[in-house]
């Protein structure tokens, strides 16, 4: 069991982690990257990116990842393809223990960038026919149904702008919801009742995605929570919106999270609670969740970490 010492850790490899590592590389940090064995985030996840400004033509997700990644590692980021198991965050101004396993890597700054995971339903279809009609980002993937039936699931403001959104492409769009109350905002709810396109469906839970023929997505099973009945759609899209969770739990009781895991930072900052550490992209961002808004917090948060170091 040995200790190596670093100025930068970086825990996580979204689009924050790989620009966090960009940034404290061109600084000449010679960062650490625990990039994970899925390194990539949840960009990987998806299929064509087509609103990552300097790419006309979209680029695909895992491409994207790849060449932010390569990009960090030519300025001497280096890349540890592997799990953090703990990290013991010092509240005393003293170094950061980083664990991966038994090896303990020992730093003055850590920057948190673990991102976030779409909570899923658990159902049968799920995870098959992700990319193949079952999807978790509008803004990513609308373009892909244009005059095609689609579904959204939740009822949430996630929901709500995910609906308004593929209203724009869909002629027919039905957010189904578990129960006849929504947790959206009234203003969110009331544009979705006033648009002509979308219908409330409630309260219904979904049961299976299934796939057609050709394998990709043709139904939705669902049933009424009330009176047990099922209901079968014709859908070709269908975007599961039921929250995100924030990957926060190797640190939640160190460092200041807010009441759903979202690591707080002061104001536009990124610097956590602690001394040294600071945190970015969808690990901090309840909002926005784009690929550009993460990236712009890890450049952020590596300019934070060098004026720390620098002090
Ligand atoms: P949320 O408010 O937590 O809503 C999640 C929705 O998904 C709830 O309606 C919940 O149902 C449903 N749900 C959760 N698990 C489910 C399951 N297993 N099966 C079926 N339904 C399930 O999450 P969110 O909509 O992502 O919003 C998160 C935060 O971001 C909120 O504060 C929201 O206001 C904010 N936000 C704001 C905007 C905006 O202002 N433009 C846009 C997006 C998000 P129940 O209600 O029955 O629990």
């Amino acid at each position: 069991m040995g200790e190596n010492f670093e100025d930068i850790i970086i825990v996580g490899s979204g689009p924050a982690g790989y620009t966090a590592a960009l940034y404290a590389a061109r600084a000449n940090r010679n960062p650490l990257v625990i990039e994970g064995y899925a390194w990539g985030g949840l960009l990987q996840e998806t299929t064509d990116v087509e609103n990552y400004p300097g790419f006309p033509a979209g680029i695909g997700g895992p491409q994207l990842m790849a060449a932010m990644r390569e990009q960090a590692e030519r300025f001497g980021a280096r890349m540890e393809t592997d799990e953090v198991t703990k990290l013991e965050l010092s509240s005393g101004g003293a170094m950061h223990k980083v664990w991966v396993g038994n090896e303990c890597f020992v730093s003055h700054t850590v920057i948190l960038a673990m991102g976030a995971k779409h909570r899923k339903l658990g159902v049968p279809g799920e995870e098959l026919l992700s990319g193949r009609g079952v999807s978790f980002c509008a803004l990513c993937d609308s373009n892909f149904f244009r005059g095609l039936p689609t579904l959204v699931v939740g009822g949430g403001d996630s929901a709500m702008e995910e609906a308004l959104i593929l209203a724009k492409f869909s002629p027919s769009v039905v957010i189904a919801h578990r129960r006849e109350d929504f947790r959206a905002s009234a203003t969110m709810l009331a544009k979705v009742k006033a648009h002509p396109s979308i219908k409330l469906l409630t309260p219904y839970q979904v049961e299976e995605f299934v796939a057609g023929s050709s394998g990709v997505l043709e139904t939705v099973t669902l049933r009424n929570v009330t009176d047990g009945l099922p209901l079968e759609l014709g859908v070709r899209g269908a975007f599961i919106a039921i929250g995100h969770n924030p990957q926060s739990h190797l640190v939640a009781d160190q460092v200041t999270v807010d009441e759903a895991g979202y690591v707080l930072t002061d104001g536009f900052s990124t610097a956590t609670n602690l001394p040294g550490v600071f945190a970015a992209g969808d690990l901090v961002d309840r909002t926005y969740r784009q690929a550009i808004t993460a990236a712009a917090s890890g450049c952020r948060a590596a300019l934070d970490a060098e004026a720390y170091l620098n002090q």
